[in-house]
């Protein structure tokens, strides 16, 4: 990075989720445009300043340079069944329009037998020619992954991966060495060199990954592509603003395998584009540019709290200064 794009409107906003997602009740974030139109900065509020200057590079590429030619318009996205009742799942894989299901499992301690419900539920929504993955979200041991991989394997008449059954990668090996579906990593990608550590450790047959962490699109191609693994993308739980670079990516990788976790705007109350990133008939289209606000739903989802406001105007801020080479790294 040569040079920082200018800025000439920020927004900080704030959209209520329709349930409680990764701990999250509001999404906060921040908007902004610059000469290539716009671009948003929402890193979770526990990361560090270092952590958040990754999702500014993937935001100041947006804004100020664009995206990479993609090689498909369209992708295609699963549906996330939270964990519901096995009739709520049902219900929602039946009316998602999607081919592929990610069902959340291993919620709480003894969550196995409403997990197993559930999945055979969604089988029964899908049909024999829909694929099923599920996320543990990296809470079990190695010996509650094999056996409850194998249960689900068995309720679900087979599972296309199972996503971060345990936290370390030395576990996932484990774990992979033991059973027959594939293993998907996610948490233990955080950082642009985790893909290749994965890779090496043989932890994992799939890397979900984000750009927003990885510091853009491209560099998410070259992380993508030292990693050698098939990949999902995945959302960061942005608005369809940011979550269209998640889309240039998955437009953009030279193979692409697996439904991507993209369909993630219809987990919050509103959006501040009109015309909505939501999938139709299981996919979503590859944009070329991002979405732009609409004003009416700008100003509807401005944050209401000065305090918060202040604090995510200094955050962005502070990164800035860190990627501007005239005054940081
Ligand atoms: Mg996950």
């Amino acid at each position: 990075m040569t040079e920082l794009p200018e800025i000439d409107s920020i927004t900080v906003y704030a959209i209520p989720m329709r349930s409680k997602f990764r701990g999250i009740t509001v999404r906060e974030g921040v908007v902004l445009r610059g000469p290539r139109g716009w671009g948003e900065f929402c890193p979770f509020p526990e990361y560090d300043d270092h952590e958040a200057a990754q999702w500014l590079a993937t935001t100041i590429e947006q804004i100020g340079v664009g995206w990479p030619e993609p090689v498909r318009d369209r992708v295609p996205i699963n549906c996330t069944v939270p964990v519901v009742s096995p009739e709520r799942a049902h219900d929602l894989v039946a009316g998602s329009g999607c081919r592929t299901a990610k069902v959340k499992v291993a919620d709480h301690p003894g969550a196995l037998p409403a997990d197993l419900a559930r999945v055979e539920a969604v089988r029964s929504a899908l049909g024999a020619g829909g694929a099923i993955r599920v996320d543990a979200n990296a809470v079990w041991d190695v010996d509650t992954a094999v056996r409850s991989i194998r249960e689900l394997d068995r309720a679900a008449g087979g599972l296309e991966y199972v996503e971060q059954p345990c936290r370390t990668i030395e576990e996932l090996a484990e774990v992979r060495r033991k059973v027959d579906v594939p293993i998907a990593a996610d948490e233990s990608i955080r950082r642009a060199e985790d893909p290749l550590r994965v890779a090496v450790a043989g932890a994992a047959d799939i890397a979900v990954i984000k750009c927003t962490p990885l510091g853009g699109v491209r560099r998410a191609l070259e992380v993508a592509e030292a990693a050698g693994l098939p990949c999902v993308i995945s959302s960061a739980l942005e608005t369809s603003i940011g979550l269209s670079a998640q889309l240039a990516l998955a437009g953009a990788l030279p193979e692409l395998d697996h439904a991507c976790g993209l369909g993630t705007v219809t987990l919050f109350e509103g959006d501040l584009v009109a015309d909505s990133l939501r999938p139709v008939n299981g996919c979503l289209p590859i944009p070329r540019t991002a979405p732009q606000p609409d004003a009416a739903l700008l100003e509807k989802y401005r944050h209401p709290d000065p305090a918060r406001t202040a604090w995510w105007t200094d955050r962005l801020a502070r990164v800035w200064a860190m990627s501007d080479p005239r005054t940081g790294e």
